[in-house]
């Protein structure tokens, strides 16, 4: 059902390409979704409609979703489902909220100081995925952090459904409600990320899109950024937990079924110094795997070439493992596990220990659940606060510190042969070079 990988003795000089991992190849998709994002880009909202009726088999009289029909669904919204909606956003603020960022001033010399002003992006787009799964989830970790960042003009997309009159689906467009969202549009995939980027007859374009979701959104994202702002790539989920022989065997296997759960594509891997947890694991996937719902794509994903257990001599050689993989999610199962999580330099998030499984985190731990995948954690971090604001630098200078720093500025000026760099200094002073 899983494959293992054994790399006790010496670990391999290219780890990271030792190590099982998706075969989620953006770039091969990016010329599948070209044609669809500048048909958007030329037809706008006809275009979108056009391929949601082929791709969602949806045929859309308009993309954008009726402010009434949001609302209605927060009315008929089941109240358990709607009580832990509001418990994720509360717990979500408290955590975006404590990121907000506080505007710094640096005197750098007497006279002389910059300011670093941070200001929210004016307007995004925020996807929300809905092909084999509906994540009401995601709405909450990007609409919150976005609205602690004071964004002043946001917009929710999820793909059209067929059984919901080609409506995202309902629970999405309650937590919209939830979250005083009112501008949401029926469209997912490339189509979806064109609209935002270039703006349609029914959406104005957004200055920055984020959100996860499949390969088409992926390789979307990567075609039109800097036509339009993205936060990291976050494709199909992965899960490595570092395990030693102290782990319960139970809960590391329902930790891994949970997150191959999503997607025949979910990665789930474990690492582990203890061969006996390993066999351990193995006889509980099989059992739990049974009696789980999605069984067939669970199984999928578990044998997929992404998923495997990787045996090593110690939880040192582990750490090594984890850090080189630079996994979405990392569970942190070993003896003194804070201790171990501490060390850990790649993940996009780190749950410590055997009460903080990945599914707190994916609903209601407080922390963001949109996070880099395929070893993006290794330069990208998940959403927060800081995805929507940008640092801008205010310079202020009297003149006495101007007239202390333009010596300098002439030489270096002339030292890359740009002398009209040091003429704009020169210019106030008289051309003559204050001393
Ligand atoms: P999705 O919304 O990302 O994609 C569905 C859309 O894909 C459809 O609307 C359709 O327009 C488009 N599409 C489908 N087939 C196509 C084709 N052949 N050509 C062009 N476009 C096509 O939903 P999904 O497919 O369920 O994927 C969601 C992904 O997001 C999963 O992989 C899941 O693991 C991941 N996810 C990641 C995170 C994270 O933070 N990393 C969080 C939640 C979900």
């Amino acid at each position: 059902m899983i494959s293992r990988i054994d790399l006790r003795g010496s670990l391999p000089g290219d780890l990271r390409a030792t190590l099982p991992r998706a075969d989620f190849d953006v770039e091969a998709a990016l010329e599948k979704v070209r044609p669809i994002c500048e048909d958007v880009r030329h037809r706008g909202s006809a275009a979108v409609r056009e391929h949601t009726h082929a791709f969602d088999g949806v045929e859309l009289e308009r993309t954008r979703v009726p402010v009434e029909v949001v609302h209605e669904a927060l009315a008929t919204l089941d109240p358990a489902v709607r009580d832990a909606l509001e418990e994720s956003i509360r717990r979500a603020r408290k955590v975006h909220r404590d990121q907000r960022r506080t505007d710094t001033t640096t005197q750098v010399v007497p006279g002389g100081t910059v300011t670093e002003r941070w200001v929210p992006v004016g307007r995004v787009g925020l996807y929300v995925p809905g092909g084999n799964a509906v994540y009401p989830s995601s709405v909450v970790m990007n609409v919150v952090p976005a609205q602690e960042a004071g964004v002043g003009s946001l917009a929710v997309t999820s793909p059209a459904q067929k059984g919901f009159g080609g409506r995202p689906h309902p629970a999405i467009l309650a937590a919209c409600a939830l979250l005083g969202v009112d501008e949401v549009y029926a469209a997912g995939g490339a189509q979806a990320i064109a609209m935002f980027a270039y703006g349609t007859d029914e959406c104005p374009r957004a200055d920055l899109v984020t959100g996860p979701g499949n390969i088409y959104v992926a390789a979307a994202k990567r075609l039109l950024k800097g036509v339009i702002g993205i936060d990291s790539e976050a494709g199909p989920t992965e899960i490595a937990i570092l395990a030693d022989a102290t782990a319960d065997p139970v809960h590391v296997a329902a930790d891994l079924i949970s997150q191959a759960e999503h997607d025949v594509l979910a990665a789930a891997v474990l690492v582990t110094d203890s061969p006996e947890l390993a066999s351990a694991v193995e006889d509980e996937l099989r059992a739990q795997v049974a009696r789980t719902k999605h069984a067939e794509r669970v199984t999928a994903a578990l044998a997929g070439r992404q998923s495997g257990i990787v045996l090593v001599d110690d939880v040192e050689a582990g750490l090594a493992v984890v850090d080189a993989y630079a996994a979405e999610h990392l569970e942190i199962q070993t003896a003194d596990a804070a201790a171990v999580a501490a060390r850990v330099r790649n993940a996009g998030a780190v749950f410590v220990g055997p009460h903080a499984p990945v599914s707190l985190g994916d609903y209601l731990a407080g922390s963001n659940h949109v996070l880099p995948t395929g070893g993006c954690a290794c330069h990208s971090s998940g959403l927060s606060v800081q995805s929507f604001l940008r640092g801008i630098h205010v310079v202020e200078y009297d003149e006495a510190a101007l007239a202390e720093a333009t010596a300098r500025v002439v030489t270096l000026a002339e030292a890359e042969d740009l002398p009209a760099h040091g003429a704009a200094l020169k210019a106030r002073f008289d051309w003559e070079i204050p001393s």
